[in-house]
């Protein structure tokens, strides 16, 4: 497989922000610190904000918004992980914009060739920033029913992103298909660095796949976990539960969640997962064994949910839509 070469700091400004992160690295060292523990922030805009989160790892927080001109699609978590020969890139933003903050930050991290761009899911604020990446030639890689899903929607995508941020916040931003699926659990080494990728049935959507570190059993598991965000349903509401649960038999180490902080236990992110999914699962059961229509179960699930999540206004109907539509057939 032909290797980049890749020149040290490309832009301007990164001699600064690495010197700046050897030299928190040392603190952390003096102090007999992880520098995991010392948060490294690389340029100004949010969406150019990475955090070591353990060893190599760095991830990026989305904002809690829709898409819009000024989060530039920064909405979703994104990340790479930093082997001893080449660098995997997971998930890059709703833009190319965000993809090009991502990008950066990785070449002020190091400059080893990015040989992996690794999408979570085919979902817009994840995939849209993949652009940013094809002058390094990556393998572009995903849940083998990626490639379709996104072919089929990509048109609707980029529509709906331009809508929503204007032309300036979307410039550049075009669909990148995978260029390797994922069917079964598979592992790809980044040098001294294997990461296991694990492709899971219909849950959130039908194309979901985790990545784990298998060094510091750190895993990126996308959307199957949201924080704070409200969870949104494009899958299976039973599957997602089903996954869940799976996952909960041998929980990873730490989380970058799709939406939420940076990184997390797993437990913490697991049970108000489960209470949302069971509570719409449950309401909406009870409707239709009640002989109520789709409209009685829009109304009248899972209320109490509302002020544990951010933008419940904006999916809750929709999630209680799909999940009817999918139980009414049991
Ligand atoms: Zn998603």
């Amino acid at each position: 497989m032909k290797r980049l070469e890749i020149p040290e700091t490309p832009y301007a400004g990164g001699l600064t922000r690495r010197s700046a992160h050897r030299l928190l690295a040392l603190l952390a060292g003096a102090l007999a610190l992880p520098t995991s523990m010392v948060k490294v922030v690389w340029a100004k805009q949010p969406e150019g904000k990475f955090q070591q989160i353990a060893d190599g790892i760095f991830a990026h927080h989305g904002l809690h918004e829709l898409m819009n001109s000024d989060n530039h699609g920064d909405i979703a978590n994104t990340g790479f992980i930093i082997g001893e020969e080449s660098v995997a890139v997971i998930d890059t933003g709703g833009s190319f914009h965000t993809g090009t903050a991502l990008r950066n930050a990785v070449r002020a991290a190091t400059a080893k060739p990015i040989r992996y761009v690794i999408n979570t899911h085919m979902h817009p604020d994840h995939v849209l920033g993949n652009a940013a990446f094809t002058p390094d030639q990556p393998r572009f890689v995903s849940h083998a029913k990626m490639a379709r899903a996104l072919a089929a929607r990509g048109t609707r995508y980029l529509e709906a992103a331009k809508e929503a941020m204007g032309e300036e916040a979307f410039r550049g931003t075009e669909i990148v298909l995978p260029t390797e699926g994922v069917r079964e659990p598979t592992t790809l080494d980044l040098g001294g660095r294997k990461l296991k990728l694990t492709p899971k049935p219909t849950a959130h959507t039908d194309n979901d796949l985790i990545i784990v570190d298998e060094k510091t059993q750190t895993a990126f598991v996308g959307d199957l976990i949201f924080s704070g965000h409200i969870p949104t349903l494009d899958g299976s509401i039973l599957g997602w539960v089903q996954v869940l649960k799976e996952v909960d038999k041998q929980p990873p180490q730490l989380i970058v969640p799709g939406h939420g902080p940076a990184s997390m236990g797993w437990t913490a992110a697991y049970g108000p997962m489960l209470r949302y999914l069971d509570t719409v699962i449950e309401d909406v059961r009870k409707i239709i064994a009640e002989g109520g229509t789709i409209n009685d179960a829009i109304k009248t699930a899972g209320p109490q949910e509302a002020p544990r999540w951010a933008l419940f206004d904006e999916f809750h109907q929709r999630n209680v839509t799909a999940a009817f539509a999918e139980l009414e057939w049991e």
